[in-house]
């Protein structure tokens, strides 16, 4: 008799206990989670909703439309649904109205896959690729991911080491839920990619924010990393090149990381490393180091990639994540109960991505480059503003707060990041991110993945706007 075991895992994360009879036993071996049948009625936990790229909101206080926690589950009243949240909402109501807004909010890039992928996408769908795939994913595309990482990343793994993902973010959630027990400490450095403690908190870990600041470049320190690690620690997020910030470590700054790992790591039960490395193509003047190929860290770390950054395929949800056999295995039997596989039409999209010559991406990147030199030259103009040079990615994350507290021309106080990001969009018709999405309410995160006309008029605007304030 088979039995659908999705029901039971789903049960299981959100702290039901469950007892499987019959023929079929719990697949999940894993110790988690270890005492979720204590999970409190109303969890501390406080989400902010996302949008699209899973990234929380422009303004991070948008209330949650959940609040029957005696109606719904702990973990549904816990989380906010995505809505749209206000200056997207102020941005549609201005377009309508017919004003022209020009937005840097986006997390995508805006050039276009390469012809080779979209070509590829045709043929599968009209040559029959369209049925499931195994679980993690098409044998082709896990050993094209596995040559693609030895050759550019010097890492070896086989298509046994791979998850393939419906995107990188599915593939992070499920690398926190297979290793993350209820009350296990995650540390991520801020500022940070805003689905990272929510992931977290899902998974019933406590989340240890680490903070790093601009005049440190947004780097994190061997000796701040060795600060916050404690017996209860599980894993650390590390993501690099950095969405918010564009920091990139370097390889000897990730080696120090490494030496803290190894030496304390053995603390508790040994702190997992989840390398979220899904903009390493995109890199300038530092070049990315493959946080598993340090010394020491293949045995502990998952490696998360994807398709949404380097091959702009962000609506393809194709991403993977490669690892130790114990964690891949458990990442698979998690899969197995929640998606199955990633689309087949993607994953055929993804092995002709992986074909595609690096020279002929590179163009991308190049321009990608440019654009971040005429932000900077922007922002060098720009009073009140510290910036890191950012070394990758297509973001920048300049301080703003020596504005706060000031006063607009139309008497509009200035209170943080948040105050000064409506400000813009309603006086300056630019749109930006608030850093309180990201851990760092001192900033506003600049988006530059736009064309250059929108970069001048935005920044021009930014800068007006900033010398107004008294
Ligand atoms: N990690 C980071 C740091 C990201 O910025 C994003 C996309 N915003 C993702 C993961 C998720 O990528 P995907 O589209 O592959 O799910």
């Amino acid at each position: 008799r088979l039995r659908n075991l999705s029901v039971p895992l789903f049960l299981q994360s959100l702290g039901t206990p469950v007892a499987v009879t019959g023929f079929v036993r719990s697949p999940v071996s894993l110790s988690y989670p270890r005492g979720v049948a204590a999970w409190p009625r109303t969890p501390p936990l406080a989400t902010t909703p996302a949008n699209a790229e899973g990234e929380s909101g422009l303004f991070a206080d948008v209330d949650s439309a959940f609040n029957g926690e005696d109606t719904v589950s702990p973990l549904v009243a816990s989380i906010s649904p995505s809505k749209t949240i206000e200056v997207h909402a102020l941005t549609q109501e201005m377009k309508a109205r017919g004003e022209r807004v020009v937005s840097l909010c986006v997390g995508e890039p805006d050039f276009k896959p390469p012809p080779a992928v979209i070509s590829a996408t045709a043929t599968a769908a009209q040559e029959g690729a369209t049925k499931y795939t195994g679980v993690t994913g098409s044998l082709d595309l896990r050993q094209a991911i596995c040559d693609d990482l030895s050759r550019r990343k010097n890492l070896a793994y086989t298509p046994g080491d791979i998850v393939v993902a419906n995107g990188a973010k599915q593939a992070v959630y499920e690398g926190v839920l297979a290793v993350v027990r209820p009350g296990d400490e995650v540390v991520i450095p801020a500022p940070y990619w805003p689905s990272y403690p929510e992931i977290v908190k899902l998974a019933g870990g406590t989340p240890v924010i680490v903070e790093t600041t601009v005049e440190e470049g947004f780097l994190l320190t061997a000796e701040k990393l060795r600060g916050v690690l404690t017996d209860r620690t599980r894993m650390l997020i590390f993501c690099n090149p950095s969405n918010p910030t564009g920091a990139v470590h370097s390889k000897q700054q990730c080696e120090e990381l490494a030496a803290v790992l190894s030496e304390e790591g053995g603390k508790g039960d040994g702190v997992w490393v989840m390398a979220d490395e899904i903009y390493e193509r995109i890199t300038y003047d530092t070049p990315h180091a493959a946080f598993a190929s340090l010394p020491g860290m293949y045995e502990r770390t998952m490696t998360v990639n994807g398709f949404s950054k380097s091959h702009a395929m962000t609506g393809y949800r194709l991403g993977y994540i490669a690892g130790p056999p114990v964690i891949v295995k458990a990442i698979a039997t998690i899969q197995g109960q929640l998606t199955s596989c990633a689309s087949s039409i993607s994953q055929a999209a993804g092995l002709a991505a992986l074909r595609v010559r690096d020279d002929e991406m590179q163009h991308s990147f190049d321009v990608m480059r440019e654009k971040r030199d005429f932000v900077l030259k922007c922002l060098s103009k720009t009073p009140g503003v510290k910036t890191a040079v950012p070394q990758g990615a297509f973001y920048v994350l300049p301080d703003v707060s020596a504005h706060f507290g000031k006063e607009a021309p139309d008497g509009t106080v200035i209170g943080g990041a948040t105050d000064l990001c409506r400000y813009l969009l309603r006086a300056h018709r630019v749109a930006l991110v608030t850093g309180e999405s990201f851990g760092f309410p001192r900033g506003i995160r600049i988006s530059y993945a736009a064309s250059l006309e929108e970069i001048n008029e935005a920044l021009g605007q930014f800068e007006e706007c900033l010398s107004s304030l008294k």
